[in-house]
């Protein structure tokens, strides 16, 4: 059963089995917690509902940092908390919502399908969670997903990510966006402008510190080179089957826009 762990005061991380997903829980001082990302499975959102409870601790909110199924979970046992994302993100579970359903009881069966994937959108101009804890800045652009929003909790100098930034997992652009790669790149350089990052949390992967956050920033950057250098390549992150396929695609991708829009 997963369980949290504390990274620093007052963030606890969770990790699950499945894809090596990160779940965070930003702890107020009075016994509430926001939590970002609660996955994956359903016994794995059980443990992380029965650890919370037997910490005396309680969902004040959830946040999903971005629209795919495996950051959009809920359970019954996490209690009634509003769960918010970012505008350009709550549209997407709307629009791609079966398409997300089909994902999700491909990997992750038996979740209640009434809860999955219910987002609040934040006001448009909205740049932190809306709560009276921790302060939790939002980082939000379109890189690997529409509204993809890191937290920036300034207190404790925890960035988590979403899904970029991790040492397991290639950049994963949305090859169907108009500028895929200009994406990706903005959504980079806001996360490198970030002043004051003592922990990087990807949604994938394993937490890392100041220096593995600037080390991530720079593995990512040159990712983006190499596929526009249009040439084969190959990344040290890129071990699964189902990542070769996306960085085959990418590379295809990346290459069909620039013959489309020659600089
Ligand atoms: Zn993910």
């Amino acid at each position: 059963m997963q369980r949290f762990r504390e990274l620093t005061a007052g963030v606890l991380v969770a990790t699950a089995d499945f894809a090596t997903t990160n779940t965070v829980a930003v702890l107020d001082d009075g016994g509430g917690c926001a939590l970002i990302d609660p996955g994956v499975s359903v016994a794995d959102l059980a443990g992380l509902a029965a650890d919370l409870s037997g910490s005396g601790l309680r969902a004040r909110l959830g946040f999903a940092t971005h629209p795919h199924w495996d950051h959009v979970l809920w359970s019954r046992e996490l209690g009634d908390a509003p769960r918010y994302a970012a505008p350009g993100a709550v549209s997407i579970t709307v629009t791609e919502r079966d398409g997300m359903v089909s994902q999700l009881q491909e990997s992750a069966p038996g979740h209640d399908l009434e809860l999955f994937g219910h987002l609040v959108a934040l006001r448009e101009d909205e740049d932190r969670i809306p709560w009276d804890g921790p302060a939790a800045q939002l980082i939000i652009h379109d890189g690997h997903a529409p509204g993809h929003a890191a937290v920036f909790l300034p207190d404790s100098g925890v960035l988590v990510a979403g899904d970029m930034l991790s040492d397991i997992e290639i950049p994963l652009l949305d090859t169907v966006a108009h500028d895929p790669l200009g994406d990706y790149r903005a959504g980079l350089a806001l996360l490198g402008a970030v002043p004051g990052v003592r922990w990087v949390v990807p949604g994938h992967g394993h937490a890392g510190d100041a220096a593995e956050f600037r080390r991530r920033l720079e593995a990512d950057a040159r990712y983006l080179d190499l596929l526009v250098a249009g040439e084969p390549f190959d990344d040290p992150r890129c071990t699964k089957e189902w990542m070769r396929t996306m960085h085959e695609e990418q590379l295809r991708t990346v290459a069909r826009l620039a013959g489309e829009n020659p600089a």
